[in-house]
C-alpha cells in the first residue's frame, strides 16, 4: 500500500444482484482526494437499512458494497482534511454535503442532498472509489463498511476517543443515535413523563435506554419477542408488554390510570404498530416514527387532529453526529447508556449469519469484526 499506488487491493463483501449473497472478494478502492480520508475498518454494525439495500429497495445499482455504521483508524488523510489525522480512532455516520439550507442551519439530518449522497451508490463527489477488473461497484452511506477498508468524505467521520472501543462505537453511526436521537434531541421529555417504546430492536431499545436518562417514568416497552421485554426491563422499562397476549392500547391505559402516555417512540417500521403507538398517546401525545412505516394506515382526524396529537418522522435521530456520537459515548463510558447489551460481534467471514441474525430479529445489533 505505498504511496503513489493508483488503488489498493482489499476485501470487501460484495453483493453482485438484488437479494444476492454477500461474498468476500478483493476489490480495488482508489485512493483518498483532498477533502477525503482513508480508514481501516476494525468494525461495522449491520442495520436493517443494509437488508432493505440488498433487496433493493433503493433503487440500488449493483454490485455494491454495503455496510453503514463503520468504526476504525485513520491511515492517510487527504491534505485539507483539518480534524483527522494518521492513527485517530474515528466512527463513521451518514453522508451530508455541508452547504445546502438544512446543513447550513445546524441540521445534517435533514440534507437536502441526504438521498443522492447515502443511497444513489456514489460518493461525495459523483465517483464511487470501489471497482473490481476496472467495473464500477456502487458504494453506500459514503463508508461501504463491509470491508477491510473505506474512503470517507470528511464530513462522514466522528472523532472516537483512545479509550472507546471501537466494537461498541461502530453501530452508533446509524442504528443506536436514530433511537436515542428522537428521544434526546427530538422528544426531549420532561422527567416523570409517560413513554411507550413500540418495537424493542436495536432502534427501540436504544430509544428506551434514552428515555430512563431523561427519567421518564412510566417507561413502557411493546414488543412480541419475550427476551427482548426481558431485556428491556433490564435497561430500564416500568412496564413490559407483549403484543400477541395483551393489547397494548388497553394495557397502557391500565398502566397510566386511563391517560395515555404524553409521548411515543416507534422502532418497529410497521405501519400497525406506529398506529397502536399513536393511540397509546394522551391528547397532545407526540409520536416519533423511526422505522420506515411504508405501510401506515390511520384516521387521521381521529387519531391524531382531534386528539392534538403531533406524528413526525425521524431520519438519524435529528443528530449532528459530530456533536451527538461525543455525547452518547460519554454516556457509554459513564455506565448510563449500555449499549454493549444490545451487541453481539460476529468475524467478517460469518457476514450471512450476522446479516441474517438482524433480518430475523434474533440479534439486536450484529457488529462484524474485521480482524480480531
Ligand atoms: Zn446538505
Ligand atoms: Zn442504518
Amino acid at each position: 500500500m505505498a504511496k503513489g499506488e493508483l488503488d489498493l487491493k482489499i476485501k470487501a463483501a460484495v453483493v453482485h444482484e438484488v437479494n444476492g449473497p454477500y461474498t468476500i472478494e478483493e476489490v480495488d478502492l482508489a485512493r483518498p482526494g483532498t477533502d477525503e480520508v482513508l480508514v481501516k475498518i476494525a468494525a461495522s454494525g449491520v442495520c436493517h437499512t443494509d437488508a432493505a439495500a440488498q433487496k433493493g429497495d433503493f433503487g440500488n445499482i449493483y454490485p455494491i458494497v454495503l455496510g453503514h455504521e463503520g468504526s476504525g483508524v485513520v491511515v492517510e488523510a487527504g491534505s485539507s482534511v483539518e480534524k483527522f489525522e494518521k492513527g485517530d480512532k474515528v466512527a463513521m455516520s451518514f453522508s451530508w454535503c455541508g452547504e445546502c439550507p438544512a446543513c447550513s442551519s445546524g441540521r445534517p439530518w435533514g440534507c437536502y442532498r441526504l438521498y443522492g449522497l447515502n443511497f444513489a451508490g456514489h460518493g461525495f463527489h459523483g465517483g464511487t472509489p470501489l471497482s473490481q477488473n476496472g467495473k464500477r461497484i456502487s458504494n453506500f452511506f459514503g463508508q461501504s463498511s463491509f470491508a477491510e477498508y473505506a474512503v470517507v468524505h470528511k464530513n462522514n467521520l466522528v472523532p472516537v476517543p483512545e479509550s472507546m472501543d471501537l466494537q461498541i462505537a461502530a453501530p452508533i453511526g446509524c442504528g443506536i443515535q436514530t433511537g436515542a436521537g428522537s428521544v434526546l434531541n427530538y422528544l426531549k421529555p420532561e422527567p416523570g413523563s409517560g413513554i411507550v417504546v413500540s418495537g424493542c430492536g436495536g432502534v427501540g431499545m436504544s430509544a428506551l435506554m434514552a428515555a430512563k436518562l431523561c427519567g421518564c417514568d412510566p417507561i413502557i416497552a411493546v414488543d412480541v419477542v419475550e427476551s427482548r421485554l426481558d431485556l428491556a426491563l433490564e435497561l430500564g422499562a416500568s412496564h413490559v408488554v407483549h403484543a400477541k397476549k395483551t393489547e397494548p392500547v388497553k394495557a397502557v391505559h391500565q398502566a397510566t390510570g386511563g391517560k395515555g402516555v404524553e409521548y411515543a417512540v416507534d422502532g418497529s417500521g410497521i405501519g400497525e404498530c406506529v398506529r397502536t403507538a399513536v393511540n397509546c398517546t394522551a391528547p397532545f401525545g407526540v409520536i416519533a416514527v423511526c422505522g420506515a412505516a411504508y405501510d401506515l394506515q390511520i384516521n387521521f382526524h381521529e387519531e391524531v387532529t382531534a386528539m392534538h396529537r403531533t406524528l413526525t418522522g425521524i431520519i438519524e435521530g435529528h443528530s449532528n453526529p459530530g456533536l451527538f456520537i461525543p455525547q452518547l459515548i460519554s454516556y457509554y463510558e459513564k455506565g448510563i447508556f449500555p449499549i454493549d447489551k444490545l451487541i453481539k460481534c460476529y468475524d467478517f467471514q460469518n457476514i450471512q449469519q450476522a446479516v441474517q441474525d438482524s433480518i430475523s430479529g434474533g440479534v439486536l445489533k450484529p457488529v462484524l469484526v474485521m480482524e480480531s
